[in-house]
């Protein structure tokens, strides 16, 4: 079953949340300051999705949730974000928190276990995420060690070309538009021309196809975005 990091120091909220979680099966770890989250987040039991308060002692949930982000080995995590104020929505679906959902507080439990529910499914729809290994072919890809082959041989990418080829390779046979690929590899916290991602496709395919001008693999579609086939 899933695990769930509750990362909220209102012990009384935070034991609701948890008792109706561990209700539902899911196994619940409970956090009541910043840097506390942080080490649960980052030790060798990763959660599945964390619940995440903004205001917290120590260190604030808006930062730990754009350390979460940029962090590869956790940036996946799905976020839930707790607050006190209507106010701080802005701040959370604005472009630099990277949060999946939020919640403004007082919120009903009922209500609260849905959006967990949601965000775990979408979690589990992308199997490859916990992989190490994606492959096409002769094209191989090693997530921690950030290498990539093509039959036997390395094929040198710069990180974004690397970040570019795993969400593609990711996505297999689905199109995505230049939006999301902006907002997947470049992150939230940039603002980049949608042209970069054109340019970067180019430089990825005079790497990996056998004939860059006539693209195999990483398939224009026209309008709208890009295919990795395979
Ligand atoms: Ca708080």
């Amino acid at each position: 079953m899933a695990k769930v990091l509750i990362i909220e120091d209102e012990e009384n909220l935070a034991n609701n949340i948890a008792d109706k979680l561990r209700a539902e099966g899911y196994t619940v770890a409970l956090a009541g300051d910043g840097e506390a989250g942080l080490e649960k987040i980052r030790d060798d039991q990763r959660p599945d999705l964390i619940v995440l308060d903004i205001m917290l002692p120590k260190l604030d949930g808006l930062s730990i949730c754009r350390m979460v982000r940029h962090d590869p080995s956790t940036a996946h995590i799905p976020i839930i974000m707790l607050t006190a104020r209507g106010t701080e929505v802005d701040k959370i679906i604005g472009l630099e928190s990277g949060a999946d959902d939020y919640l403004v507080k007082p919120f009903g439990l009922g209500e609260f276990l849905a959006r967990v529910r949601a965000l775990l499914r979408r979690g589990m729809g992308r199997p490859m995420m916990q992989e190490d290994e994606m492959a096409s072919e002769d094209l191989r890809l090693n997530l921690t060690g950030r290498r990539v082959f093509k039959g036997e041989e390395e094929v040198k990418l710069s990180n974004k070309e690397f970040d570019l080829l795993t969400e593609l390779m990711r996505n297999r046979n689905a199109v995505l538009s230049r939006d999301l690929i902006l907002t997947k590899v470049w992150g939230y916290d940039y603002f980049v021309d949608k042209r970069t991602v054109d340019v970067h496709i180019r430089w990825l395919r005079e790497k990996i196809e056998d004939d860059p001008s006539n693209p195999k693999r990483i398939v224009t579609v026209r309008g709208v975005g890009y295919r990795f086939e395979g």
